[in-house]
């Protein structure tokens, strides 16, 4: 028999496979799928996952290389994963090596052993003792043994502190040949006891059924969008079903979104559950990652809770996987393997035959469509949980009225009620910076980005116009640039500026802005959520990052300073995201016992949107703007992908998807696919960013099927067209923006 040709999965954007000889000496049997090789490619070395063995190869004899070294005894992905990653490189339209490149830890990617961390081990040697004359004048070292001496299993390094074991004493011992080490792999801490740490709420008649629904799931594949309003005890609803995951033997996978990543979310989960609990988001580091994701591999971590990429932690016995917030858009990868980990956790829990619980109190438009289709269950949760009653909205009418800052006199009056009554405001802004642009009185000039279409902001306490699209910053000029005169205007207001104002008009009050700004260091933000739960009374002013997921108890009146924005905008997702925001940061006011207000500026106060969302609430607005989207033949009654590109070069960009056109249109008709729309190529809604031209072309079809049966075969063109090389483009499927 001859030997078998690898086929190999390499960190590539190529849409294939690389095929290899075994590294020598290397038997068959040991090359199964999964392993990892590290092989030559190109001038480099690259280390490549193995898709499957071959019996042939399109490469000619003398030209295939041999794989250099076999990295793994066995494979360190599961075969769930390695499907999970098929399918979503397959989905996705892009390449398997790099979608593994997105899925997996980056020591792994590395070519690191799929081995947990080594740590070092101290011992007592087998003939020491503690009265060993030697160390009769060495009371520290004596100590030290005597505390080694409690502990036969032997003390790990890291322990040494809490021990109080000093690494100077140790040494010297060891070298007296009284110690001994060894080098062992990190243990996974034994469980004990029962699961629950702290007592489970007793229930509501709504969370009741929405747990029994779940829970008569278990065991098979179930689709559930839990929709309850902010404050319905959703969270409570996740905890006692994590609770029944965990009694049968389970685990339990829950996603959360970036800005959720508060230490309030994680403790509700490390403080309920007595389980090992695996973290995983950007804020750790490569090694911790790589331990966490084995943990659970092995069946060592009960519940993992992460960010969008924690969809790819693979589970030893998977029970279910929750999605929280599954309306938020981190959830999307918006680069590289642009995949949506909301949809890809569905199609895991059905590959895993396991119930997957989408929760929310705004759910997206596809999820809701969703449910009344049948795909997946809806549970309700109409009421606050507890005593806590839903707030008041009142739309606030600000045309022709003055606005200081971006504040009417009316909402002034409205805070200054709510702080002498000792209670918080939060006034909220989605706009960072102190103005978003910066105004020539004289002659007109205003501040636009070198590198972008785009104006830039003016961060006025660091004296800098930055532009938020390509992070280009320049000092703030104090003349114009244009005509030299001094008269240089802040236009509109930003969440700086409203800090600064707020502070001015309510000298007796702390104001405390939340942003990405003032958060940027690591300890900021949970300083500045300690000073809001001690509960006296203060502003809080901050963009969607305080619109999301905290409970704050003492917030009475939520401001939302211009709603105007998500009315105007020519995305058609525009209006359903600013219903979410509204809402969610409606949900942060009257959480507790007092009662909670929101006041909505803006100049179109009858607005049919703000009018149904105000009265009615969101279900209503996204029935409503369901009806819409189907009328216009938009998502989720239609499929999209998105055929992005851009060049240095005016015009280059449009070039090659012009060309990307002339093959849809060969293949549309070669396969005689006919329900599926071409647009574009039209130049991107901002056309040059970071100095780069960009264009793209949309691709439109009522159903999916059609969609993805011309994907295939148009990326395979695509990347032999010329321009191919000099551009770069990329595809996104199921797009959330259209730029
Ligand atoms: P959501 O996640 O839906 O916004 P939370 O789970 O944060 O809501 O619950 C809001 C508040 O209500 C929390 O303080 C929570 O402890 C409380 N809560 C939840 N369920 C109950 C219940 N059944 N009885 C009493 N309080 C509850
Ligand atoms: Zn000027
Ligand atoms: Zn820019």
């Amino acid at each position: 028999m001859p030997a078998p040709i690898l086929r190999l999965a390499l960190p590539s954007p190529l849409r294939r496979l690389f095929d290899y000889r075994a590294p020598p000496g290397v038997p068959t049997a040991r090359l199964r799928p999964g392993v990892r090789l590290r092989v030559p490619f190109g001038r480099r070395e690259v280390v490549g996952v193995l898709v499957e063995l071959s019996e042939h190869s399109e490469v000619p004899p003398d030209k295939l290389k041999a794989a250099l070294e076999l990295l793994d005894p066995c494979s360190p992905l599961p075969p769930s994963l390695l499907r999970l990653c098929r399918w979503t490189a397959h989905y996705y339209q892009h390449s398997l090596g790099d979608t593994f490149g997105w899925a997996l830890p980056a020591l792994l990617r590395q070519g690191e052993p799929a081995e947990r961390r080594q740590e070092r081990w101290w011992h007592l040697a087998a003939d020491a003792r503690p009265d060993d004359p030697r160390l009769a004048r060495a009371p520290r070292q004596r100590e030290a043994l005597q505390t080694l001496a409690q502990h036969p299993h032997g003390v790990p390094q890291a322990l040494l502190g809490k021990l109080r074991l000093n690494k100077a004493s140790l040494d010297l011992l060891l070298a007296k040949g009284l110690l001994r080490t060894e080098i062992r792999h990190h243990a996974p801490r034994e469980r004990h006891g029962s699961w629950l740490l702290q007592a489970e709420l007793p229930l509501n008649d709504e969370q009741r059924e929405a747990v029994e629904a779940v829970r008569a799931g278990f065991g098979g594949f179930n689709a559930f969008l839990l929709a309850g309003v902010t404050g319905s005890g959703k969270t409570e609803v996740y905890l006692q079903l994590i609770h029944q995951v965990l009694e049968a033997g389970r685990q339990a996978l829950v996603l959360i979104p970036e800005i959720n990543l508060g230490p309030q979310t994680l403790e509700r989960f490390t403080r309920r559950f007595n389980a090992r609990v695996a973290l995983l988001h950007s804020g750790i580091g490569d090694r911790e990652r790589l331990d966490a994701w084995l943990a659970a591999r092995d069946g060592e971590a009960d519940i993992v809770i992460g960010t969008r990429s924690a969809l790819f932690t693979p589970l030893k016995h998977p029970g279910l996987i929750i999605v929280d917030e599954e309306h938020d858009a981190s959830y999307k990868q918006q680069e590289g393997l642009r995949y949506h980990a909301r949809d890809l956790a569905v199609v895991r829990a059905r590959q895993e035959e396991i119930p997957v619980l989408l929760g929310s109190a705004t759910p997206s438009l596809e999820s809701l469509h969703n449910a009344h289709a049948g795909r997946y269950a809806l549970l309700r949760l109409r009421q606050r949980a507890g005593q806590a009653r839903p707030p008041r909205f009142l739309r606030l009418d600000v045309k022709s009225r003055p606005l200081d800052a971006g504040i009417s006199p009316p909402l002034q009056q409205a805070i200054a009620r709510t702080l002498a009554a000792g209670q918080q405001v939060l006034v909220f802004l989605n706009r960072r910076g102190f103005a978003p642009t910066l105004l020539c009185h004289d002659c007109g000039w205003i501040a636009l980005c070198p590198r972008c279409d785009a104006r830039m902001t003016l961060h006025q306490r660091q004296r800098e116009l930055r532009c938020h699209h390509c992070g280009h910053a320049e000092r703030q000029p104090t003349a114009c640039p244009q005509c030299a005169q001094v008269d240089l205007r802040p236009v509109g207001a930003g969440t700086e500026r409203a800090e600064e104002r707020l502070a001015i008009l309510f000298p007796d009050y702390p104001v405390l802005r939340i942003d990405r700004d003032s958060t940027a260091r690591k300890e900021a933000l949970p300083r500045l959520l300690a000073t809001i739960h001690r509960g006296e009374p203060c502003l809080l002013v901050g963009t969607q990052m305080i619109a999301k997921g905290h409970h704050f108890p003492r917030v009475t009146l939520v401001a939302i300073l211009d709603a105007d924005g998500g009315l105007f905008s020519a995305d058609f997702r525009a209006s359903e995201r600013m219903a979410q925001l509204i809402v969610q940061v409606a949900g942060r006011a009257g959480r507790a016992e007092e009662p909670g207000t929101v006041i909505i500026q803006t100049h179109l106060a009858d607005h049919p949107l703000l009018v149904q969302l105000a009265e009615q609430g969101y279900l209503a607005f996204a029935e409503q703007a369901l009806a819409e989207r189907r009328a216009a033949g938009l998502p989720p009654f239609a499929h999209l992908a998105l055929l992005r590109a851009e060049a240095h070069r005016p015009g280059q960009a449009e070039g090659f998807l012009e060309q990307a056109a002339d093959e849809a249109r060969q293949l549309l008709a070669a396969l005689q696919l006919s329900s599926l729309e071409l647009l574009g190529p039209v130049p991107a809604p901002m056309e040059r960013r970071a100095g780069r031209h960009r264009a793209q072309l949309l691709l439109q079809a009522s159903g999916r099927a059609p969609l993805h049966r011309l994907l295939g075969p148009w990326l395979a063109a695509l990347e032999r067209l010329p321009g191919a090389r000099t551009v770069r483009w990329s595809l996104d499927v199921d797009p959330i923006d259209l730029y």
